[in-house]
């Protein structure tokens, strides 16, 4: 019956919480545990002050795991507008390349579509998307390599595909990639793709992984050139330029 399904959702709900709960736990514990420790020793020798770095390490990777959570739980919808995609891929590119990373990274755009491409989007959410997964593309290439970025038209959509020359994926943990916490990496938060798949299917599009192990992975986001969501509740905030063709 009705009443049943409900309920058993409800239970589903709760031990998504329960995960959830076990996961932040967790990860804020083992940062807590080495900020406490230093502390008690710095209570009894005042002069080792030489465990300072290491503690505001630990205190930013809680406030990153923070802000991590409240992007992922965050319930406001997303505020739509005619945006030029390549732009956003252009400043995220630019963005890594600007920084120096330890390890040699040539990132490379393909771009076959003329400027701009306009699609109906959160800019500042999808530049939240590409920035999580080009820091996965490079800290899967430890000893350098190259990213590829290109972007596709499709029939009613555009196709972006990130390809790296990195470890690849496990088949095995292919079903768990997008599962909050679920990370493979020593300091990885496991947030990045979680966030990232939210994020996409806001956008009414879909996120895929293709991997081979030691060989690379390649990451595909498909996006509709307009927001299939937002145009049926006919409530989009139209400005000059906004044309309803
Ligand atoms: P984090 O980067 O903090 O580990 P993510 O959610 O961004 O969390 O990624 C989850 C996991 O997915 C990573 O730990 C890694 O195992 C895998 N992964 C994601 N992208 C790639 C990639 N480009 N190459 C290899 N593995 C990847
Ligand atoms: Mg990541």
């Amino acid at each position: 019956s009705f009443h049943m399904i409900n309920r058993l959702r409800y239970t589903e709900k709760l031990s998504l919480v329960g995960q959830l709960a076990t996961g932040i736990a967790h990860e804020i514990r083992n940062p807590l545990t080495v900020i406490s420790g230093n502390l008690q020793l710095m209570n009894k020798q005042p002069n080792k002050r030489d465990t300072v770095p290491l503690m505001l390490e630990e205190v930013n990777r809680i406030n990153e795991i923070l802000s991590e959570l409240l992007y992922l739980s965050r319930t406001q919808p997303p505020t739509f507008e005619k945006y030029d995609l390549i732009l956003v891929l252009k400043s995220v590119v630019a963005l890594f390349r600007s920084q120096s990373t330890e390890q040699p990274i040539h990132i490379h755009f393909r771009n076959e579509e003329e400027e701009p491409l306009l699609i109906w989007c959160d800019a500042n959410r999808l530049k939240q998307v590409f920035v999580n997964i080009l820091r996965n593309g490079i800290e899967a290439m430890p000893e350098g390599g190259n990213m590829e970025v290109a972007v596709l038209r499709e029939r009613d959509g555009v196709k972006i595909q990130f390809m790296d020359e990195g470890v690849g994926i496990d088949v095995n943990d292919l079903p768990s990639l997008s599962m909050p916490f679920f990370t493979t990496k020593a300091n990885g938060t496991g947030l990045g793709l979680a966030i990232s798949h939210k994020i996409v299917e806001e956008h009414g599009g879909e996120l895929g992984m293709f991997s081979r192990p030691q060989r690379g992975t390649m990451v595909v986001i498909k996006l509709p050139l307009r927001s299939r969501v937002k145009e049926k509740q006919g409530s989009l905030p139209i400005n000059g330029r906004t044309s309803q063709s």
